[in-house]
């Protein structure tokens, strides 16, 4: 079941240079219990559009067009009050530096209290009660000790595995991990994706996993959907998506990932276009191999390929 849903979503930016479009109909939907992917370079837009989803965007961006969903509402009507219960009670974020999300002169534990004692209208022992079965849930040894211990007393990935707890606690539907496990050692990467997919199956909580990395991908997503330049190249269930992968920018996102067998790594040509560059046509033209006369020109739709599959691309 769907409980978000980005409908052609449009947006830009006010920029010194007029307005610059950076998201073109952008459509994807995330299930309950499933780990969606949103994949690609830095800059295609994959941050943005999961932001969206939070009404956490800079202060030039516009939303031109579109809709999005949760649970059928469409949160760009909600007023400031509506998104305020929005945010961390039903959608949380898992940002790349937790520290830009804890408080580093308030202990743990007293941060959890906090977004328990708004989202959840709990206070006292059953706060508390609340916050250490969170803490305990999100493996943090010692719980209760951890409790009193302040964000610079974590170490990277206890301090991610905080913030999990208090999406944990206030009973988010949606996670939203933009490049979660980026900023800690590959260790610790594979502890905290198992820990959120334990959590998406204890709570079936639906996880968008913002990420360029397609190992991470392949190991966890259910199901995969590519972006470049702005818009959607491709989606598909994961399994498909590995197996079969349609469009030439996923096909070259995958070979650019060093194989097991031969470590060779393949890079792809040229440069993701900026929101300056006005580009005709398939926005991957100038930098693909199969590119015909027609991709120049005519902006390939999304194809339906079956198995659930779309590709973006005019071959
Ligand atoms: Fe390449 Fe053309 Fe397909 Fe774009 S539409 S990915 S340029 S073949």
């Amino acid at each position: 079941m769907s409980i978000l849903e980005i409908k052609n979503l449009n947006l830009g930016f006010n920029t010194e240079c007029g307005f610059r479009q950076a998201l073109w109909d952008v459509s994807f939907s995330l299930n309950k219990g499933e780990i969606h992917a949103l994949v690609g370079e830095s800059g295609c837009g994959k941050t943005i559009s999961a932001m969206s989803a939070l009404r956490l965007l800079p202060k030039n961006a516009v939303i031109t067009s579109g809709e999005i969903l949760f649970k059928g509402e469409d949160i760009l009507k909600f007023d400031n009050r509506q998104m305020s219960s929005l945010r961390g009670a039903k959608i949380a974020l898992i940002p790349q530096d937790p520290m830009t999300s804890l408080n580093p002169l308030y202990t743990v534990g007293n941060q959890l209290l906090e977004v328990i004692k708004k989202h959840q209208g709990l206070s006292g022992d059953a706060a508390y009660k609340k916050a250490v079965e969170a803490l305990k849930i999100v493996q943090i040894p010692s719980a209760e000790e951890r409790f009193n211990s302040y964000p610079h007393e974590f170490s990277g990935g206890m301090k991610q595995r905080a913030i999990i707890a208090m999406a944990l606690a206030c009973n988010a539907e949606i996670l939203i991990a933009d490049e979660p496990t980026t900023a800690l050692d590959v260790t610790i990467q594979a502890q905290i994706m198992k820990l959120l997919s334990e959590i998406k199956n204890r709570t079936s909580a639906a996880i968008l996993l913002i990420t360029h990395d397609l190992a991470l991908v392949a190991e966890n997503a259910d199901y995969v959907s590519v972006m470049y330049a702005g818009r959607i190249a491709e989606s598909a269930p994961s399994e498909e998506f590995f197996a079969n992968p349609k469009h030439p920018y996923s096909r070259a996102l995958l070979n650019a990932i060093p194989s097991a067998r031969t470590q060779k790594l393949e890079t792809i040509q040229g440069q993701p276009p900026s929101i300056y560059q006005d580009i005709s046509g398939c926005r991957f033209h100038p930098r693909c191999d199969f590119c015909m006369e027609k991709c120049t020109t005519e902006i390939p739709p999304l194809f339906d390929k079956g198995k659930n599959h779309l590709s973006a691309c005019w071959l």
